[in-house]
């Protein structure tokens, strides 16, 4: 199998990459050169641009997404032996959010079409013990919000919406961001937009947002109103044990810099995915994401899913063929309970079969806003050679 297929392109595309022009260098070295490194004024002003752009009354910001996910647990209350509902097709820090704080991931299987979280399947596995749901917007496609939410109200949980792949994404005509009770956004450079590392959570409720501020530095305050005793100017309390999760000035520059081209990187990202739509809707082997009428995706990743019966090899084949050519295709995600350390913990094989059978069947090609229409072109010329060599 080794040289059946020549390379498409003489460089390798990764599957996702940012983009920093000399605007964003510029930015950051400004900082430099000024008198914060950390905690300064680009802090704030990175969070009231992000709140804004999303329609949340606050946003904060956070070291990274992970780092925002358990802030959002942490003041959503979740402790020792609570219940937690998610689902497997994520990045595993959706879940372990919930473990950092004692709690226990309960994982919902998928809907088959959208690849997010079943509504349907929620209602069963609440308990008495049931304190939030964490629903993933993937791919950039809204999660189904207005049921999650209906459920949520109905059963008192919080809502903890991981859109770290839907920056600019729209759900019923609202920005993702500005639904949820609190919503996280990750900065990592193969998203929307980065900071290097960083993250947010933005939130509309003051009660969560003042206990997101506090847990991001220790669990401390030096505001006057909360201080419990006064000892001198000098004085703040540390009110319960919270951690150095802090974004820096340096970080929130770039991310400020960064987020005056969301417009610009999401239009580019939507023609690529249509251009990838428009390649393969009629092709026999290749399903292309469906897209649920509610939302509009800002496509962070573009999920081919294989029709095996069509085909003579499984994914792992496809998949290494494509590497091969140059094209840098990746998986998005293995289900977190299939994990060792989850499968450790005694989660059973099988709980969600749909998510597991997605699994088997899922590549992500190449998409970011970075990349040219030429290199889109290469993706298209290697999954069509590919997917007609090994059609049966
Ligand atoms: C990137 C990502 C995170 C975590 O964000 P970091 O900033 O890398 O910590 C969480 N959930 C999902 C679905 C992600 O893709």
């Amino acid at each position: 199998m080794q040289n059946r297929f020549s390379r498409v392109r003489s460089t390798y595309l990764p599957y996702g990459r940012q983009w920093i022009d000399e605007e964003d260098i510029a930015a950051v070295a400004d900082v430099l050169h000024g008198d914060y490194l950390t905690t300064g004024p680009y802090i704030s002003e990175f969070e009231q641009a992000v709140a804004q752009y999303v329609g949340a009354k606050y946003a904060v910001a956070f070291s990274n997404g992970t780092a925002a996910l358990h802030g959002a647990c942490f003041a959503a209350g979740i402790g020792e032996g609570d219940e937690v509902i998610t689902t497997p097709m994520t990045f595993a820090a959706s879940a372990n959010c919930v473990l950092y704080q004692g709690g226990t991931p309960i994982f919902v299987d998928i809907d088959a079409r959208t690849y997010n979280i079943d509504p349907e399947k929620i209602e069963g596995k609440i308990t008495n013990k049931t304190k939030a749901i964490i629903p993933v917007d993937l791919t950039g496609q809204p999660a189904e919000l207005d049921c999650i939410s209906e459920i949520a109200k109905q059963y008192n949980l919080v809502v903890i919406e991981d859109a770290a792949h839907a920056l600019g994404a729209t759900y019923k005509g609202k920005k993702v961001g500005s639904i949820s009770d609190m919503t996280m956004f990750s900065f990592h450079p193969v998203k929307h937009i980065t900071s290097g590392e960083g993250g947010i959570i933005t939130v509309n409720n003051e009660e969560y947002y003042e206990k997101l501020l506090q847990f991001r530095s220790h669990g401390i305050t030096r505001e006057q109103n909360k201080l419990k005793e006064y000892h001198g100017p000098w004085y703040y309390e540390m009110q319960f044990l919270g951690y150095n999760y802090r974004m820096t000035d340096i970080q929130a520059a770039l991310g400020i810099s960064q987020l005056k081209k969301i417009d610009k990187f999401i239009e580019l990202r939507r023609k690529y995915a249509a251009m990838y739509n428009k390649a393969f809707q009629a092709m026999d082997g290749v399903i292309i994401p469906f897209q649920h009428e509610d939302g509009e995706s800002s496509w962070h990743l573009y999920i081919i899913r294989l029709n095996l019966e069509k085909l003579t090899v499984s994914r792992r084949e496809i998949f290494e063929v494509l590497q091969q050519q140059n094209i840098g295709v990746n998986v998005h995600y293995i289900p977190v309970y299939l994990q060792p350390y989850y499968q450790q913990l005694g989660y059973q094989k099988r709980i969600c079969p749909k998510g597991e059978q997605l699994y088997e069947e899922m590549i992500t090609l190449p998409l970011f806003p970075a990349m040219s229409e030429e290199d889109v072109n290469d993706v298209i010329k290697a999954v069509k050679r590919t997917i007609d060599y090994y059609k049966r």
